[in-house]
């Protein structure tokens, strides 16, 4: 028996749910590359890409996914045998760092435990320590998608300003940009990482590098830079093939045009406000569950918890028989646990994630929700009921009076 016929629902951190409007602009004949329609469009797309970055700098568009991105902004900033400084709080913060040292620059990386933001502090000490500034970036992951972690990247500008370090402040929005509240310009960050397929509602396949004159300026004066990864004729290209160093990702460009057009109707801060509005009808039906059994939320504060992408722990093998359960009966596919290993569970199967991330609205994160609390009790494992009305109760008082 499955009650899984029906439209489905990918509730996992990325790829996140495409808008029909997206799939349909991306259905089409092959355009021309070379003048006409397209060109214009991708021009066009530039002021609403830094709108929803919250910057008056430059941006930079790859034809890849986040872990391209990871080492576009470094070729174009780090050269090998420099140092930069990681804080890591979950598996992306470490993928960033491995990232570096396979490009030949040395980490100093700060491990937080997988309950944590980054702290300020253990930054300020690391970098107060490089009285000679070989420091040259802090790489710092705005949501760490593993433990669903949001952390303070305004307050890492302030120790950097504070301590008058001239290393770069760097971050990755890939989970983040357009879900969690994030402002560029006004937070000091110099570079900044998205990539299409999370809070962007587009299919993998295009990165954006958004930077700041101050990071260009540290461009201009690397010795050699892959002339791929280069970001400056990307983003102030003179012939159309220079956004793209090569064929534009024609299709992806259409679906992200409907995405942006998407985002700005709504208006970014709208936007936030949704993501955070259903972050909090899923917190309410989760703590109400785990009231009783073994059901917990990786990020105990609420004020370090992603708006984006939830990750919980119910116990090995639970984690992952709930996934198997809400996807053939219900068809909602959860995330798997990430870098969430333990002694005894080597594979994570005690935890999984909500993807909430994008075009998602609460009668799908009451379906979600209403789908799990139905699997807990069909595994018979221990939870409060209610959970669900604990979030339709958060959903009614979102509205105001
Ligand atoms: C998804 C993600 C990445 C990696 O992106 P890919 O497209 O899978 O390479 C990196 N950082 C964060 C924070 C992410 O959420």
């Amino acid at each position: 028996m499955t009650l899984a016929n029906g439209r489905p629902y990918l509730a996992i951190p990325g790829p996140s749910v495409i808008p029909d409007a997206v799939l349909q602009a991306m259905h089409r004949a092959a355009p021309n590359i070379y003048e006409g329609a397209l060109p214009e469009m991708v021009h066009g797309m530039v002021p609403d890409l830094k709108y929803v970055a919250q910057t008056d700098g430059h941006v930079a568009i790859y034809i890849c996914n986040g872990h391209g991105m990871w080492e576009a902004v470094l070729a174009n900033t780090v050269a090998p045998g420099e140092k930069v400084l990681v804080p890591a709080s979950g598996r992306f913060g470490h993928g960033w760092a491995e990232t570096a040292e396979a490009m030949g620059i040395e980490v100093d990386l700060i491990d937080h435990d997988r309950h944590e933001a980054i702290d300020p502090e253990r930054v300020r000490a690391a970098l107060e320590a490089d009285k000679a500034h070989e420091i040259k970036a802090v790489l710092a992951v705005h949501v760490d998608t593993s433990t669903s972690v949001r952390s303070d990247v305004a307050a890492l500008r302030a120790v950097l300003d504070d301590l008058n370090h001239p290393a770069l402040l760097m971050a990755d929005c890939i989970a983040s940009l357009g879900c969690d509240e994030f402002r560029m310009d006004a937070w000091g960050v110099d570079v900044m990482i998205t990539a299409s397929q999370k809070g962007l509602m587009t299919p993998p396949g295009l990165g954006f590098a958004f930077f700041n004159d101050r990071a260009a300026e540290v461009r201009r004066g690397m010795a050699r830079v892959s002339g791929y990864w280069d970001w400056t004729k990307r983003a102030a290209p003179e012939m159309f093939y220079q956004f793209f160093n090569g064929t534009a990702p024609t299709h992806h460009l259409y679906g992200l045009r409907v995405a942006l057009d998407m985002i700005r109707e709504e208006g970014i801060e709208a936007v936030w406000q949704r993501h955070a509005d259903l972050a909090g009808a899923i917190w309410a039906a989760v703590e109400h569950w785990g009231a009783e059994g073994p059901l917990t939320l990786n990020i105990p504060d609420r004020a370090l918890r992603s708006h984006a992408v939830t990750s919980l722990r119910l116990g090995a093998p639970h984690g992952a028989r709930l996934r198997a359960w809400t996807d053939e009966k219900m068809a909602v596919t959860l995330g798997i646990g990430l870098g969430m290993s333990e002694p005894d569970d080597p594979g994570g199967t005690g935890f999984f994630r909500f993807g909430h991330m994008g075009h998602v609205n609460g009668a799908m994160i009451l379906g979600l929700l209403g789908t799990v609390e139905a699997g807990l009790s069909a595994m018979e494992i221990p939870h409060r009921k209610g959970g669900v009305t604990a979030a339709a109760e958060h959903l009614s008082g979102c509205f105001g009076a």
